[in-house]
């Protein structure tokens, strides 16, 4: 197989005479229905047990939160809402998303460095709770406010003085643009007190796509430290606990898939205290990619069959302006291969290593770098794993100005 890794995707996505299934369907089937090529498709299956496996393990005072940013696609958020308990959105448009969901406002959540008056005073109309990231975020939401005779539900997104270590993505711990800083956030709690705002809590969010339990646990343990700490300066009960997320997915060969369980464990023996402290507190775990990530492939056809050199390269219309990430250029250090596989000849008469590569003019359009694959040809259809999120929204559609692909949920 041309995946090593140890948690093979095909172990989610069935095979069936040597064509993979999403949702029942077979791909060839699948690409005929949508109609064009290429598409993300998700499946619904492997959302939601995804979602089941996160309840049967964490303690069942552990709120999940799925953050919109990761896939904002309209009916993978109208599916997954009803299955957590809240939804984290980072602008105006997802907060449109999330309302139209139909999540009850105090259970969606506003964070992102930069909100704009017009995305705090729509959070305010909405009802929504706003995640404050600066002093001067908290005085333009009182001026606001006061204009609109409301009074505002805000929760303080902290900078810790940790990260999360081994993360993918750093997000706290040092100078950030995320959040205040752990050490300024009691005189603001007492500015909180006397602009009489409506005080949830606090945010702390340390990093991103972590395969390491311990990491996970570490960055938990420092961060109900923290929040206990702070609640003291709090000017009211602390009702909201965001503890971030962090759950990773494997996506390269010898990433072992998270384990869950040494998590659930810690949570179990940490959250009695944290409840017996903060009795009203909600404690919540933000995910994006654990939710969805794995859920959704990526689907491009093969258009030219070329040999260079006695180097094969197979060109498809897909590439790096649908899915920026597959293509290594965002935010990975050293390029990789996501899992990838012909579609639909799996294993196929005979194999070859082979480049897949996008159609625009530059070589950072690759899907695939010398990747053993089944022999394909022209017409036949590439699925990039591991595709869920950050694929389509996360990539430059506009870049050389082919058409977008097309996203169905399955
Ligand atoms: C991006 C982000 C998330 C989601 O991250 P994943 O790695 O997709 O789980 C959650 N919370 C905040 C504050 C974020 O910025």
């Amino acid at each position: 197989m041309n995946t090593p890794l140890t948690h093979s995707p095909l172990n989610c996505f069935p095979v069936k005479d040597d064509c993979l299934f999403v949702g029942g369907i077979s791909l060839t089937e699948l690409a005929t229905r949508v109609g064009s090529t290429p598409f993300y498709a998700y499946d619904r299956r492997l959302i939601s047990e995804r979602i089941q496996q996160l309840r049967t393990h964490l303690p069942p005072g552990i709120h999940l939160h799925y953050a919109l940013k990761a896939n904002p696609m309209p009916a993978l958020v109208g599916y997954l809402a009803p299955l957590v308990d809240g939804l984290d959105v980072a602008s105006l448009g997802e907060l449109r998303l999330a309302l139209d969901s139909g999540m009850p406002p105090e259970t969606i959540s506003f964070a992102g460095p930069g909100k704009s008056d017009n995305e705090l005073a729509a959070s305010l109309a909405a009802g929504i709770i706003i995640n404050m990231e600066s002093e001067g975020e908290m005085e333009r939401i009182a001026r606001l406010a006061e204009k609109q005779g409301h009074r505002p539900k805000v929760a303080v997104r902290v900078n810790p003085n940790f990260e999360l270590k081994t993360s993918g993505m750093k997000m706290a711990g040092g100078p950030k643009p995320f959040g205040i800083d752990a050490e300024r956030v009691p005189p603001m709690l007492t500015q909180i007190g006397a602009l009489d705002f409506d005080f949830y809590g606090f945010h702390i969010f340390s990093g991103s796509q972590n395969l390491r339990a311990e990491a996970i646990i570490e960055a938990q343990e420092r961060t109900f430290k923290l929040a206990l700490e702070l609640a003291r300066s709090a000017p009211g009960p602390v009702r909201l606990l965001n503890i971030g997320g962090g759950f990773g997915i494997p996506y390269f060969p010898g990433d072992k898939p998270l384990d869950l369980r040494p998590i659930a464990n810690n949570l179990a023996t940490s959250l009695p205290e944290v409840n017996k402290q903060l009795p009203e507190a909600e404690v919540i775990i933000e995910l994006g990619r654990y939710l969805v990530g794995e859920a959704g492939i990526y689907v491009c056809e093969v258009i030219d069959r070329k040999i260079s050199r006695g180097h094969v390269f197979l060109i498809t219309n897909g590439g790096l302006h649908h899915h920026l990430a597959a293509s290594g250029n965002f935010g990975q250090v050293i390029r990789k291969n996501y899992p990838v596989v012909v579609g639909n000849r799996i294993q196929g008469s005979a194999r070859e290593t082979v480049s897949v590569v996008g159609p625009l003019c530059t070589p950072l359009d690759t899907l695939a770098d010398r990747m053993e694959l089944a022999c394909a040809d022209v017409g036949d259809l590439v699925v990039v794993f591991q595709s869920g999120a950050y694929g389509r929204s996360a990539s430059p559609l506009g870049f050389l100005s082919h058409p977008a692909p097309a996203e169905v949920l399955v």
